[in-house]
């Protein structure tokens, strides 16, 4: 997937600076989850491996370009991490940045979830970003940057990444594919567009969001409980529960009030019990359904 357009400014900028030859070895990418910040991080990595360079990056032409496409680029890796990420896999991405350049030129090694590195692995890699070896880059990205090792921190260029305007976002969507997404969807996922594309994509079957703001008003108003629209919602539980809980947060801050504060931490807590395999949705989410309130009725 292509860079999203909202960080072409701080794209500009680091090409400028690579241009210049005035970039930094070590970029932390830092923002909230899903605005696109790994994006970002491979579109600077196929510019750093680029062989003809121009202001507005790669020039998606030559035999570095084409590598990086088809994800066979000896120069560069990327270490994946679902879970923890160990030391043993941060001395394998380091040797292959120090090992000589197959392409002679740049070698860049992107960790897209940062936050993930073990102590040790924190620190092997520091050793790197304090003494890095000639023509590499090192590209960290993190959604949690209060989790990395402030000394890793130090040694980075820090970029802290921000969500587009829901007027870009939404422009942004339509070109991929999904129309109609309201400003009130986009809330939802914390305005954050590759949050709510992967939504989409993956609820194509169940419940939309209109659905559930229709079943939310008649919640409110009385015409429906909160045990048979968890019974019609009890497939799409834990989209409903995150659904809620931003709707909670934007009513906490906007209203101060306690009880969606109860809200919120309620949907933290359910969030967790519909991980367990087997739990009953019905009687979890009809109990955070039970403590829905409108933001009038609990002032
Ligand atoms: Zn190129």
């Amino acid at each position: 997937m292509l860079m999203p357009p909202w960080f072409n400014d701080v794209f500009q900028q680091l090409v400028k600076r690579h241009s210049d030859q005035r970039l930094h070895h070590g970029l932390l990418l830092s923002g909230q989850s899903g605005i696109g910040k790994t994006l970002l991080a491979h579109t600077m990595a196929k510019t750093l491996l680029c062989k003809s360079v121009s202001n507005n990056g790669f020039c998606n032409a030559c035999q570095s370009c084409q590598l990086f496409d088809a994800q066979t680029h000896p120069d560069f890796s990327e270490l994946s991490s679902d879970k923890q990420l160990g030391v043993d896999k941060i001395r394998e991405g380091i040797a292959r940045l120090n090992a000589t350049s197959q392409l002679s030129g740049n070698k860049v090694l992107i960790i897209p979830r940062a936050d993930m590195m073990t102590e040790s692995a924190a620190n092997a890699l520091l050793k790197t970003l304090e003494e890095p070896t000639d023509n590499t880059y090192l590209i960290l990205v993190t959604d949690r940057m209060n989790r990395l090792l402030p000394t890793i921190i130090s040694r980075c260029e820090k970029h802290i990444l921000t969500r587009p305007h829901h007027e870009v976002a939404q422009a942004w969507l339509a070109d991929q594919g999904f129309t109609d997404v309201t400003v009130a969807l986009l809330e939802a996922y914390a305005g954050a567009p590759l949050r709510v594309k992967a939504a989409l994509e993956e609820n194509s079957d169940s419940i939309s969001y209109p659905q559930y703001q229709e079943g939310l008003e008649m919640l409110l108003s009385g015409t429906n409980d909160a045990v048979t629209l968890a019974t019609d919602w009890q497939a799409s539980a834990t989209t409903i529960v995150d659904w809620l809980q931003q709707y909670a947060h934007r009513s906490f801050v906007q209203h101060n009030s306690p009880a969606f504060y109860k809200l919120y931490k309620t949907c933290i807590d359910a969030h967790q019990a519909l991980q367990n395999p087997g739990v009953n949705k019905i009687m979890i989410l009809s109990s955070v359904l039970a403590e829905v309130k409108r933001p009038d009725s609990s002032i």
